[in-house]
């Protein structure tokens, strides 16, 4: 289980992350819900390693997350897909997914992987040899799932993956991730699209300004007067 427990992220004096808690089990899809500044990749970013969390805790299984350096929460099986994804351009399909098999835990079965992600992604395996410079935004952001899938991931963290795709994409980027999650990874989605992101997770929790205010299973939080306002245009 991954669990935060009064975690906070702090900016010098700003207050980007506040006492945020709550958990994921593996094979389980949890979004968090904010508009732009709510906090979700600085959330994100802070599980990873790659901030440092300034009050409260992560923990895996019960062990320690903060304070440990990103590579480490990386080899414990726990990976960030980025916002604007960090893929290489210059680099082909295949190369950028080999990438993400670097730890340790990931190295021997590499192969056995890679054919995993090609089963999920039939897009990369046609286009294997691809400079990913040259592909679409949503061949891209298979690019960026695949290679953290190289990892081994227990759990996976997504930063608005459909930002910037077309609906059909992202409907397709969606049906992936439930294949994904249908191998026993966790997945925290971070999104403002609320219809496709609550319709592929099993309960969700609303960001504002650093704070959870507000938690449910998808039903709910699709039905939630606050949720239909502040993303659905609704009352
Ligand atoms: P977006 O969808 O726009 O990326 P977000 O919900 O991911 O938004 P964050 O990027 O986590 O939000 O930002 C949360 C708050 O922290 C914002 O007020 C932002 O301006 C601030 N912030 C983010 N990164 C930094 C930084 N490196 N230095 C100072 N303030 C930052």
């Amino acid at each position: 289980m991954l669990e935060l427990k009064n975690m906070t992220v702090r900016y010098g004096k700003h207050l980007a992350v506040d006492a945020v808690g709550f958990g994921l089990t593996k094979g389980e899809v949890v979004v968090v819900l904010g508009a732009n500044g709510a906090g979700k990749s600085s959330m994100l970013k802070a599980i990873a390693g790659m901030i440092p969390v300034a009050d409260g805790s992560v923990t895996l299984d019960g062990d320690l997350l903060t304070g440990v350096p990103a590579h480490q929460v990386t080899n414990r099986g726990i990976a960030l897909v980025p916002e604007g994804r960090g893929v290489v351009g210059r680099m082909t399909v295949e190369e950028n997914l080999r990438l993400g098999a670097t730890p340790s835990r990931a190295r021997a079965s590499e192969d056995e992987t890679i054919a995993q992600v090609f089963d999920i992604f039939p897009r990369l395996a046609e286009r294997r040899r691809q400079f990913v410079h040259t592909m679409s935004g949503g061949e891209q952001q298979m690019v960026a799932v695949g290679r953290a899938m190289m990892s081994k991931p227990d759990f996976l963290l997504l930063d608005e993956p459909s930002l910037g795709l077309a609906p059909i994409v992202v409907g397709d980027l969606f049906k992936a991730l439930a294949r994904v999650r249908e191998t026993g990874v966790g997945l925290l989605i971070v999104e403002q699209n609320v219809k496709i992101s609550l319709r592929h997770a099993d309960r969700g929790y609303l960001l504002e300004a650093g704070r959870i205010t507000g938690s449910g299973t998808s039903e709910e939080l699709m039905n939630d007067a606050a949720v239909r306002h502040a993303f659905l245009g609704g009352d």
